[in-house]
């Protein structure tokens, strides 16, 4: 049965270990249609290219970072980003999803000459950069706060930021798995001045690697706290860990199976009663995971990703075509429609 208040901590534990699956996707499903009932299914035609690798924050569960010195380090230049970006634009890409590893070398005036370069290769791509950890550290480079920062990104027309790096909301997760990162704390305070600035932002959380069904709640908690003051959040983007050969492979080779990550994508759908939008990812599970989390509670399929290296450097490289993507949405029930990064469809197929 649709839960008729708000449901609590104890409640979301037991939605996520113990109610029955089939019981639990229905209920999600009943909600998601509540929310959205003319059964549309949304996806973005995205681009991710890094545009630097070189990061000296090491987290144990990054297959992607290098140090400066490695062969394969890099960090490209505007020109060579905003080439890549126009390739992936003629493919389709609407958004191009900006991120990079914290590099000593990059300052605030190179991410404004990448967005200006961008800008001026594609006119009409929208630029969706920077999660919080990278606002954090460009701040120290800059020496200057981090709402100095959004101001001069929002002055570059930037409104809209992924919420990468959250990983799991808990100090225990983050120590063990990151511990030159950003606390959740400092996350949530990016959130939280970016959305009273104007910003839209996902939240995403990366599951499946050390964390007990305990934080996968705390984060969720924490994620609702910070909706209802501030109602800046578009989506939840939930993924698990993929150990590819990131340090913590050695210690943490499994990976979250299809029926927990349904089982976050309901559970996220019920405890989440703020957020408009919940992402079950093709590209970031399978292609069956993507489509059960969508019979679930997700109305949100996710992005075609043109260019991506994050996940790709950990082993895992799907590609998807548009016209299987749709197939892949019909099959499930669903009708496709194409969004741009506020969530507004822009397209229906
Ligand atoms: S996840 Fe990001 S911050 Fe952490 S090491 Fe990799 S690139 Fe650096």
């Amino acid at each position: 049965m649709i839960p008729t208040k708000r449901i609590n901590r104890e409640e979301a534990l037991y939605l996520l270990q113990d109610a029955p699956l089939g019981e639990l996707a229905r209920v999600a499903h009943e909600l998601r249609l509540k929310r959205h009932p003319e059964r549309v299914v949304t996806f973005v035609c995205d681009t991710n290219p890094n545009y630097t690798n070189i990061c000296v924050t090491r987290c144990r569960f990054c297959a992607f970072c290098r140090v400066a010195d490695e062969s394969d380090a890099y960090t490209l230049t505007p020109e060579e980003l905003a080439a890549q970006v126009k390739s992936a634009a003629a493919c389709g890409a609407t958004t191009v999803l900006l991120q990079g590893g914290h590099n000593p070398q990059i300052f605030l005036a190179d991410w404004l000459a990448y967005i200006k370069a961008i800008r001026e290769a594609c006119t009409n791509i929208h630029v969706h950069p920077f999660s919080p950890s990278e606002i954090i550290y460009m701040a120290g480079q800059e020496q200057t706060s981090v709402k100095n920062i959004l101001f001069r990104l929002k002055d570059a027309g930037i409104n809209t930021m992924p919420g990468g790096g959250a990983e799991v909301l808990t100090e225990r997760v983050r120590k063990l798995l990151s511990p030159a990162k950003i606390t959740c704390d400092q996350w949530l305070a990016v959130m939280e001045e970016a959305h009273k600035l104007g910003y839209r932002t996902t939240a995403t959380m990366m599951f499946g690697h050390i964390e007990t069904d305990e934080e996968i709640i705390e984060h969720l908690l924490r994620l609702r706290e910070l909706q209802d003051r501030t109602g800046g959040f578009t989506s939840f983007i939930p993924w698990s860990f993929k150990s590819g050969s990131s340090p913590l492979s050695r210690e943490v080779p499994r990976t979250a199976n299809p029926a927990k990550y349904v089982r976050v994508i309901a559970t996220a759908r019920v405890v989440l009663d703020n957020f408009a939008h919940i992402q079950s990812s093709w590209f970031s599970e399978n292609v069956t995971a993507g489509q059960l989390g969508l019979l679930a509670g997700a109305d949100d399929f996710g992005g075609i990703l043109i260019e991506e290296n994050v996940l790709r450097k950990t082993g895992f490289a799907p590609k998807i075509s548009l016209e299987n993507l749709l197939l892949i949405i019909k099959n499930a029930g669903f009708k496709p429609a194409q969004r741009n990064s506020h969530y507004q469809i822009i397209k229906r197929y």
